[in-house]
């Protein structure tokens, strides 16, 4: 009879954090894969060992250690 849709797979206590929560990688993991480098989180998110990951929703954020390279680049043109 829950209406909060974004918990109703989610049987931990206390309950992981949402998709949409900063601290959403914080989730118990559910689904590890080390050989390819991923883990699927509680909450459906799926994280890399790189720090990239991929939202339910398709959202997919890059790995912060590209990101950090990235911006060394800028910085030395
Ligand atoms: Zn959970």
């Amino acid at each position: 009879m829950s209406t909060d849709i974004r918990s109703t797979e989610c049987t931990h206590e206390p309950r992981c954090p949402a998709v949409d929560s900063i601290d959403r990688d914080a989730a118990q993991v559910i689904a590890c894969h080390p050989e390819q480098g991923w883990s699927l989180l509680c909450n459906g998110v799926v994280l890399f060992d790189d720090t990239g990951e991929i939202l339910p929703n398709g959202h997919c954020t890059h790995a912060r250690r590209a990101e950090l390279t990235a911006a060394a680049l800028h910085r030395a043109a």
